[in-house]
């Protein structure tokens, strides 16, 4: 069904990109996660502390990647890296669903 196309998808205003800002660290994982979600790929919380916010694609060797700190403002977040190319071809064919 999908070709892992999806710049299709309408998702500007959801996209994650270096300098993506977020409220708190709360709202940077929400985001993240629910940015997954919406693009069908499964994602972990690698860490997410005080000052900073990791997650990694769930899939085994994929690449993608982020990576939230701390903002010099002391509470709100914002993306310092990111690797967005997924190399798994996100859960709806891997049939998790
Ligand atoms: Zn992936």
């Amino acid at each position: 069904m999908s070709h892992g196309i999806i710049d299709s998808l309408g998702l500007e205003e959801n996209s994650l990109i270096v300098g993506s800002r977020f409220e708190d660290s709360f709202n940077s994982k929400q985001v993240i996660c629910s940015n997954a979600t919406i693009l069908n790929f499964d994602i972990n919380i690698k860490a997410s502390d005080k000052s900073r916010v990791i997650a990694t694609c769930s899939y085994h060797g994929c690449p993608w990647r982020i990576r939230a700190l701390l903002c010099s403002d002391g509470y709100s977040f914002e993306v310092k890296k990111l690797n967005p190319t997924h190399l798994c071809h996100g859960v709806n064919i891997i049939g998790n669903k």
